[in-house]
C-alpha cells in the first residue's frame, strides 16, 4: 500500500514525491508518456538537450525555491535574451535601448523616451480625432502604450500569428502592460534568479523521482490504477481537469504550438537560443536553437552540429498537447464547475497546469508544493 498515487511525471508530480519520500511516504508515480519529467523533458539528439515540449527557462525571485533545485542539480548561467527578426532587421528584446539605438539610432535615455512619447501622443491624438475614448482593440492598445515602431515591427503581426487573428479582432485587455526599459539591458526576466540545470532537465527530474517507484507508458484512466484506493491511502492527479470527470459538463479549451524541428550542418545556426520572427513573412514565431542553453562561447563550437526547432502557433485539435488554458469567460466557468467537483472528492489532490487548469510557470509550481508539505 502506497501513501500516495501520483498521476503524472511533470515537474508537479515529481517534486510532490521527491517530498513527500523526505516524510517517509511511500508514493508511486504512474506517466502515460513513454518518459518521466511531463514537458520539460529534454531528448538527447548529436549530444544537444533539445525541449522536446517547448524551450523551458527556469527563473524565479524565490531564493528558497532557488536552492531548493540547485541542491539537486546545480544551473547554469543561461540568460534569456532573445532577439527580434523583423523583415532580416534585429532588435534586442525586451524593449531597451538597445532596441531604440536599432529602430531610431538615439543613443540617451531621454531621446529614447521623448520618440517613444511622441509616438505614444500620435496615436492617441488618432483616436481623439474618431472620438474614441478608451482603446478598443488590441492594436489600438498597443499603439497608445508604445507607439507606431514598436507596435508595427516588433509586436503586432507576432502577435496575430500567435493568435491567428488581426489585431483589430483581439480585445484590447490581452496586453495590459508593455514596459520599456530605458537602460541597456537585454536580459528578459527581472527575476533575480534564472538558468537551466547542467546536464538539461531531465537530471533535475531524475534527482526528484530517485528511489522512487514510477512507472512510464501507463495511463490512470486506462489501467488497473483507476480503482486507486486498491494501491494508495491517497491520490495526486496533475492530468486533465476535464478528463478526471470524464467530460461531463464538455471539454475544455486549449491551445497549443506545434514544433518542427531539425538538426543543421553548422555548429551554429543563429548565435541565439531564441529569435522571434515579428513579421508574417515568415509562418512560425520563433526558432530555438536548443545548443544555446547550454553551451556557451567556444563550447559552441565543440558540437558540429545544432539542432533548431520553428515554432508554430496552432488551433489544438484532439490529440495534440494541450499547452495553455484559454482564459476566456466560457472556459473559466466551466473549469469553475469542474473546481467544484474536485473540491468534493475525498483524498485526492488537484494540482499543475492540466488538472488547474492554470498556466504556472516552473518556478511557482515548485513553490506551490514545497508549500504544500
Ligand atoms: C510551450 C511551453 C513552454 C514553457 N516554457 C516555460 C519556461 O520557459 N519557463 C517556465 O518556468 N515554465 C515554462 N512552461 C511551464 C512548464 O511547462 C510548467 O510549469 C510545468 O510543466 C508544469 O508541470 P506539471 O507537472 O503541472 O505539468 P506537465 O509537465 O504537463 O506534467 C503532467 C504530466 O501528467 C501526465 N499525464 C496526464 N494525464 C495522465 C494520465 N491520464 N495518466 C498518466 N499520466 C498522465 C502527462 O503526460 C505529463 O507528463 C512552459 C510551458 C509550455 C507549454
Amino acid at each position: 500500500m502506497y501513501e500516495f498515487l501520483i498521476v503524472g511525471s511533470g515537474l508537479f508530480g515529481a517534486v510532490f514525491a521527491h517530498q513527500a519520500k523526505q516524510q517517509n511516504k511511500r508514493c508511486l508515480v504512474i506517466e502515460k508518456r513513454s518518459h518521466l519529467g511531463g514537458n520539460v523533458y529534454c531528448e538527447k539528439v548529436e549530444g544537444i538537450n533539445v525541449h522536446k515540449y517547448g524551450a523551458h527557462i527556469f527563473h524565479t525571485n524565490n531564493k528558497e525555491v532557488w536552492d531548493f533545485v540547485n541542491n539537486l542539480v546545480p544551473f547554469n548561467r543561461y540568460t534569456n535574451s532573445p532577439i527580434a527578426n523583423y523583415h532580416g532587421k534585429l532588435y534586442n528584446l525586451p524593449f531597451n535601448m538597445n532596441t531604440f539605438y536599432q529602430m531610431w539610432g538615439v543613443t540617451t535615455p531621454e531621446a529614447a523616451k521623448a520618440k517613444i512619447e511622441e509616438q505614444k501622443a500620435e496615436a492617441v491624438a488618432k483616436m481623439k480625432a474618431e472620438s474614441v475614448t478608451e482603446p478598443r482593440n488590441l492594436e489600438e492598445q498597443g499603439l497608445c502604450l508604445v507607439g507606431k515602431d514598436i507596435f508595427e515591427k516588433l509586436i503586432k503581426e507576432y502577435t496575430e500569428k500567435q493568435w491567428g487573428r488581426t489585431c483589430n479582432e483581439l480585445p484590447a485587455f490581452i496586453i495590459k502592460r508593455l514596459p520599456v526599459r530605458l537602460v541597456f539591458d537585454n536580459n528578459y526576466f527581472n527575476d533575480a534568479y534564472q538558468g537551466i540545470p547542467i546536464g538539461g532537465y531531465n537530471k533535475l527530474i531524475d534527482a526528484l523521482l530517485r528511489n522512487i517507484d514510477c512507472k512510464t507508458n501507463t495511463d490512470f484512466f486506462n489501467s488497473e490504477y483507476r480503482d486507486w484506493r486498491k494501491y494508495a491511502k491517497q491520490l495526486v492527479y496533475t492530468g486533465p481537469l476535464d478528463e478526471y470527470f470524464d467530460f461531463r459538463y464538455g471539454k475544455l479549451d486549449w491551445r497549443t504550438v506545434s514544433f518542427k524541428t531539425r538538426i543543421e550542418d553548422t555548429p551554429n545556426y543563429q548565435g541565439n537560443a531564441v529569435v522571434n520572427y515579428t513579421s508574417h513573412e515568415v509562418p512560425y514565431t520563433r526558432i530555438i536553437e536548443h545548443k544555446h542553453f547550454e553551451m556557451f562561447g567556444s563550447a559552441v563550437y565543440d558540437c558540429q552540429k545544432t539542432v533548431i526547432s520553428e515554432e508554430y502557433s496552432t488551433e489544438y485539435t484532439e490529440g495534440k498537447e494541450p499547452y495553455y488554458p484559454v482564459n476566456d469567460e466560457k472556459n473559466n466557468r466551466l473549469a469553475q464547475k469542474y473546481r467544484e467537483l474536485a473540491d468534493k472528492e475525498v483524498n485526492v489532490i488537484f494540482g499543475g497546469r492540466l488538472a488547474e487548469y492554470k498556466y504556472y510557470d516552473m518556478a511557482p509550481v515548485v513553490e506551490k508544493v514545497i508549500s504544500m508539505f
